[in-house]
């Protein structure tokens, strides 16, 4: 084996050679694989980071055709309550609906709909057999938030049906009664799921969802390797997740290979992805291992600081392309991890064969990633952090510990000065809604696709080709020779 490895390239260092196109960019399917089980309408997967992905962008991601990955820096409990708010969030019906007992006061269910932000719940008695159901309606004209559910709620008879019942007529009896909600139930009066006329809209509202067989939209969890990570993967399979991510800084280890053949073990049925790695050795590991697909990034991420701390990575294009070389033949998707800035920058990864890309710093300035607007010289941010910076291996703001030092190795490390970062804290510009962010990012793929001459993604790894570029071509690639007034919603400067 040679010292020295080939040049490592990276998304400033390549660009997509133009080729001849028989194609509009609408024409362009960006129809993709995120593992063997699950297909998405968009390459894009929100990462798995504490400023990044909660249920509420996971909610955003998966209506837009991605999926979002919940961070594992809570506890079991707090992330599987976060997959169990997507799961419930929009769907054909809910199975295990959100409901309230007769005896509840108005304020529990006022707090109940804020938490799960639902207008109304069905009531049940202890054995589940359901006595009525109370909405704003029931709600809106009562002063006193301690009365009783049982004082206002509206009783049965309700209008129900039974469970099994059509998609067609449940929107017929709907319509037929004016009424926004239907309780389905058993035999014996059991409440047994739950379907709302919003779940009717947001189907015309967001046709590129991504749902699972019952109709519920998809979500997807990070695990790590130590301590009681298999506890949690299981908490999260019971809470209905689609897809678990076994996420550490370092796949290509003996620890990752053995949590993902635990876990899919006991997975029954969901996929389970491993990562990150950035070689072809590194990648057949986790293949060998069973994984689902892969994911690859040692050290790309805007807020990583791997490189410069360990003077270890690969650059992301040639990281890529390497672990495709395994993934490939494998039938084994990959989703590239980190580094892109710009919508080119998913058509380049793409090229150099991933399926998908796990995205950071582009989606955590949106409306739907966790923390509040920062407001500097009137100018308007969000705060993105490393899940390896102190800051979020310190946790403090949730009062908890931290759980996800052993993403790079240190779960055993209790005191904060013997931590070794890999990453820093800082913000990024608000974005605005996700909808809108990713509306860009999937037209520039469009166009990407369109000049490559490409219409599928699996056309685009077999027959684009990346050209490496000087540093001289990198400066005409972008706005030169001006001074820039106005910045385009897809560009921003560095
Ligand atoms: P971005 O899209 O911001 O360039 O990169 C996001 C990716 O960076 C994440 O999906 C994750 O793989 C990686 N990452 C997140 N936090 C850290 C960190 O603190 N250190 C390192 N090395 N990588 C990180």
């Amino acid at each position: 084996m040679s010292k020295f490895t080939e040049t490592g390239l990276t998304f400033d260092d390549v660009l997509l050679v133009p080729a001849y196109s028989d194609m509009q960019p609408g024409d362009a399917s960006t129809a993709t694989r995120l593992s063997r089980g699950i297909t998405l309408s968009i390459p894009l997967v929100s990462a798995a980071m504490d400023t990044v992905t909660e249920a509420r962008m996971a909610v955003a991601m998966a209506r837009q055709g991605g999926i979002g990955i919940l961070h594992r820096n809570l506890s079991i409990e707090e992330q599987a309550q976060q997959a169990d708010l997507v799961k419930r969030s929009e769907a054909g019906m809910v199975t295990n609906p959100v409901t309230c007992s007769p005896d509840d006061t108005l304020a529990d269910v006022e707090r109940l709909c804020a938490a799960y932000r639902i207008s109304g719940a069905p009531v049940t008695d202890a054995d589940g057999v359901l006595l009525g159901i109370v909405t704003n309606r029931d709600m809106r004209y009562e002063s006193d938030q301690s009365r009783t559910v049982r004082e206002v709620m509206t009783a049965m008879p309700l209008v129900t049906a039974p469970v099994g019942v059509s998609r067609d007529d449940a929107f017929a009896l709907l319509k037929a009664n004016k009424i926004e909600k239907l309780p389905l139930v058993d035999g014996q009066g059991r409440l047994r799921g739950l379907i709302t006329i919003k779940d009717f809209t947001k189907s015309e509202q967001y046709p590129l969802s991504t749902k699972d067989a019952d109709g519920r939209l998809i979500v997807g969890a990070a695990i790590g390797v130590a301590g009681d990570a298999e506890q949690r993967a299981q908490a999260l399979i019971d809470a209905g997740v689609d897809v678990i991510i076994v996420d550490t800084a370092h796949g290509d280890s003996k620890g990752v290979g053995d949590m993902i053949a635990k876990v899919k073990a006991n997975s029954q049925g969901i996929d389970v992805i491993g990562g990150n790695v950035a070689t072809r050795a590194g990648a057949q590991l986790l293949i060998d291992a069973g994984a689902d697909a892969v994911k690859v990034g040692v050290g790309p991420g805007s807020i990583c600081t791997t490189r410069v701390v360990a003077g270890v990575g690969a650059p992301q294009i040639t990281a890529i392309h390497q672990a495709a070389l395994a993934c490939g033949p494998a039938g084994v998707p990959l989703i590239g991890d980190g580094g892109l800035q710009y919508s080119g920058d998913i058509v380049k990864a793409i090229a150099a064969g991933a399926d998908t890309v796990m995205l950071g710093s582009l989606l955590a300035g949106c409306e739907e990633s966790p923390g509040d607007l920062i407001f500097i010289n009137g100018k308007q941010f969000k705060s993105y952090r490393g899940m390896g910076s102190l800051g979020a291996v310190r946790n403090r703001e949730r009062g908890g510990t931290s759980f996800s030092k052993d993403r790079y190795g240190q779960d055993e490390v209790s005191s904060e000065d013997k931590y070794i970062p890999e990453g820093i804290e800082g913000q990024v510009p608000y974005r605005g809604p996700v909808s809108a962010v990713t509306y860009q990012l999937v037209g520039g793929l469009h166009q990407g696709m369109w000049y490559a001459g490409c219409r599928t993604i699996s056309e685009m790894h077999e027959r684009s080709q990346l050209m490496p570029i000087t540093s001289a071509g990198l400066k005409e690639s972008h706005p030169h020779d001006i001074q820039m007034t106005v910045e385009a919603p897809n560009y921003h400067r560095r």
